[in-house]
């Protein structure tokens, strides 16, 4: 039987409250996912958590080993993906306490490995082909369904689709940055939705974004450019309420041998090469 049949990237605020949390260590074939999966029961389902950044906040976006992430949750099971993370409004409107649900993506990251086919053997002697899966709507439709719905069950009015960018960081956008991409009608910026977004399509796992906005990026505001210290204190501020959301969008996902979405098909045609765990 599998561990877990969902998965939750992000902090330790998610878990750390559970009763019963079973810590186990994953290796992948990609190396060490970011820290341990933390398994325990969420309304009745079974749900692996996964410190994006590694316990203490130690890795930079960067940095994380997003193969190793994916890869591991679906080794225990995991099918259906929720990832949560903090990211900076590109419109007045998306102020501090915005939670968007995206439903396009922007990639201008620079140096992440982002695909598990790129032809080099895994340390099993196995070798990945070359496959190119569809990614015109990253995000799973069901999942953005629950996770909406989850949100407004709280009166927490959500907005329903946008663009995120992902940059590379770890610094913030300089403000010809900033401007430029509100200036695109994208809707938000962060730094860690891809490739985790890209990595779960190749996995057929469907993933779903949620975004809580915790600052104006620099372009949107008049002051000083974005504080770390300000993100650390909006997300403080909401964090109960979007782990009171993540665990009713938990509740509200289908069975995961029952999805029907565009994600499970993302092989559809292709000779992977190599065996998903
Ligand atoms: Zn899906």
């Amino acid at each position: 039987m599998a561990d877990a049949e969902i998965g939750v990237i992000g902090g330790s605020g998610f878990y750390s409250f559970l009763d019963d949390v079973t810590e186990i260590t994953v290796d992948t074939p990609y190396g060490s996912p970011s820290d341990s999966l933390f398994l325990g029961e969420v309304a009745g389902r079974q749900v692996a958590f996964l410190p994006r950044h590694g316990r203490g906040h130690h890795l930079p976006p960067h940095r994380i080993n997003y193969r190793a992430n994916l890869w591991a949750l679906r080794s225990v099971g995991v099918r259906q993906v929720l990832g949560p993370c903090a990211v900076g409004g590109l419109r007045p409107e998306y102020g501090p306490g915005t939670l968007l649900v995206p439903d396009q993506l922007i990639d201008r990251t620079k140096a992440r490995a982002q695909t598990y086919f790129d032809g080099k053997p895994l340390p099993d002697g196995s070798i990945p082909n070359v496959v190119h899966v569809t990614f015109a709507d990253p995000y799973c439709p069901t999942g953005r369904r629950a996770a909406l719905a989850a949100s407004r069950g709280r009166d927490w009015e959500p907005v329903d689709g946008g663009t995120l960018v992902v940059i590379e960081g770890p610094r913030f956008s300089t403000r010809a940055e900033s401007r430029w991409h509100a200036a695109q009608g994208w809707s938000v910026v962060g730094m860690t939705g891809h490739p985790e977004a890209v990595l779960a399509r190749e996995l057929g796992l469907c993933y779903t974004s949620l975004t809580l906005v915790t600052d104006l990026d620099a372009g949107t505001e008049t002051g000083e450019g974005v504080s770390h210290e300000e993100v650390l204190r909006v997300f403080g501020q909401n964090v109960g309420r979007l782990r009171e959301v993540l665990f009713d969008a938990v509740a509200a996902l289908p069975d995961s041998t029952a999805r029907d979405c565009l994600c499970v098909g993302a092989h559809d045609g292709w000779d992977l090469g190599i065996e998903l765990p």
